[in-house]
């Protein structure tokens, strides 16, 4: 890395990985290193990572070798894979990903850390330094997203006693939905529940608030501001939609269960089954809990895989395949319609996320249906995955954007440090 460059690291910590990428800290577009670490408290976890502008050091090669089994890829070292021995908790894992960082950059060349928080509850809606108090308060929300904050708080605490000096900011991936009209923040539930926190939150905001940011930069203000319907497809998946700039509904909920089947989490569900599968299967809360976050969506239906590689594969050969793709391409269908509704109408629609980027066939079938709204997919610029895949004439412009998480973080940094040189 160059010499006397200051570098700003973003880390993503999901429920069983944490991405991380390290960004100019003067110029927060450009990103320099990307990785992963998957399968954390999981058989074999994973640790990739790439660089985009130079080649990893011969050094990295020592340090697998000191402290890693069965590294791969280190004759192409612009990008490495390798098998951690220890990764059984975020903290492990965290603390791998310092080590190692500090190895190859060193921490004297970072700034600031920004980390995404899954949810901020009512209270944040910002980009916010992260002190003692604010830990003290995530803590307190810990219930609200017992999936992602304990592991997430896990990875701040060790950044700050590593490097106590290093400023730190959690940027909260509920924000973007914060003006969601009442309407449609509401749950059907007695209101003293609402008054307790208990409404739609709404996630993978950092997601929306770049492809937002890219639509505006690819298409113009005017088409920005238009009626959009944004679908990230990934392992989680949700819809926003958004007119005026501002989400006006989202289809995950209080938690990020809500909505969309997903890789393995349920999405919508009768909530009369709660009670039904407790007294026919003796089945509790915390069971009920596990199943629809960790069994259900495309691993339960299929009972294969919960990676839609693997279904699109298989589809042909296995029905329960065939019906778990057929299911998601469906519910995502119905609820495009849905927002349609709720917008009143629809002038753009915008995939993103591994699948909506990645599947030109999920996003084919998506969209198959949809053709009275006036979306019309062109077959061969949507196999190119090209940036507008609609036909053109077509009332409804369909676009491809790549999204970008790590840079919403990186510039919130940016801002944070700038605010705080300027005081
Ligand atoms: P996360 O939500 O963990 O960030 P991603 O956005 O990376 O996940 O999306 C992961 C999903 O994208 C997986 O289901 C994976 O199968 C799917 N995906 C990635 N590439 C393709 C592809 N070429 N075709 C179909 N699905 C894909």
């Amino acid at each position: 890395m160059a010499q006397g460059r200051k570098y700003i690291l973003t880390i993503n910590s999901g429920s069983s990985s944490i991405k991380f990428a390290l960004y100019d800290a003067v110029n927060p577009k450009e990103r320099f290193l990307s990785g992963k670490i998957e399968r954390i408290g999981l058989t074999k976890p994973l640790f990739k990572a790439t660089k985009t502008d130079r080649f990893f050091t011969a050094d990295h090669a020592d340090y697998a070798d000191k402290n890693l089994h069965n590294p791969r890829n280190l004759r192409n070292p612009r990008s490495i894979s390798f098998v951690i021995r220890l990764a059984k908790t975020h903290q492990q894992a965290s603390g791998f990903l310092l080590d190692w960082l500090q190895d190859q950059i060193g921490f004297d060349a970072v700034v600031g850390v920004g980390h995404r928080v899954v949810h901020g509850g009512p209270k944040f809606t910002q980009p916010q330094r992260i002190t003692r108090p604010l830990l003290a308060e995530l803590r307190r929300l810990s219930p609200y997203d017992p999936e992602h904050l304990p592991s997430g708080i896990q990875v701040m605490e060790l950044c700050h006693q590593r490097q106590p000096k290093l400023v730190q900011v959690a940027c909260f991936d509920t924000a973007f939905h914060r003006h969601m009209p009442r309407v449609a923040k509401l749950l059907p539930l007695p209101r003293r529940l609402d008054k307790k926190g208990v409404q739609r939150f709404g996630f993978h905001g950092l997601s929306y608030a770049y492809l937002l940011e890219a639509l505006k930069r690819a298409a113009g203000a005017k088409v920005a501001r238009g009626k959009i319907v944004m679908a990230h497809l990934g392992n989680g998946a949700s819809l926003a939609a958004v007119h005026h700039g501002r989400s006006m509904d989202t289809s995950m909920g209080f938690t990020p269960a809500a909505g969309l089947p997903m890789s393995t989490r349920s999405g919508d569900l009768d909530p009369g089954l709660v009670w039904y599968l407790a007294r026919t299967e003796g089945m509790n809360a915390k069971q009920f809990h596990e199943m629809v976050h960790h069994q259900s969506g495309l691993l339960g239906v299929s009972g294969i895989s919960p990676d839609m590689r693997d279904l699109e594969a298989r589809q042909r050969k296995d029905v329960r395949a065939a019906e778990a793709v057929a299911l998601f391409c469906y519910q995502t269908r119905k609820w495009i319609g849905a927002f349609a509704a709720a917008l009143g109408g629809l002038d753009t629609l915008v995939f993103a996320g591994g699948i909506g980027e990645n599947s030109p066939e999920v996003r084919q079938r998506i969209c198959e249906g949809l053709e009275f709204l006036g979306v019309r997919v062109d077959r061969m610029k949507n196999k190119a995955s090209a940036p507008v895949i609609s036909r053109s004439g077509s009332r409804v412009a369909v676009r491809v954007i790549r999204t970008d998480e790590e840079l919403m973080i990186a510039k919130a940094v940016a801002e944070v440090l700038r605010r705080g040189n300027s005081q």
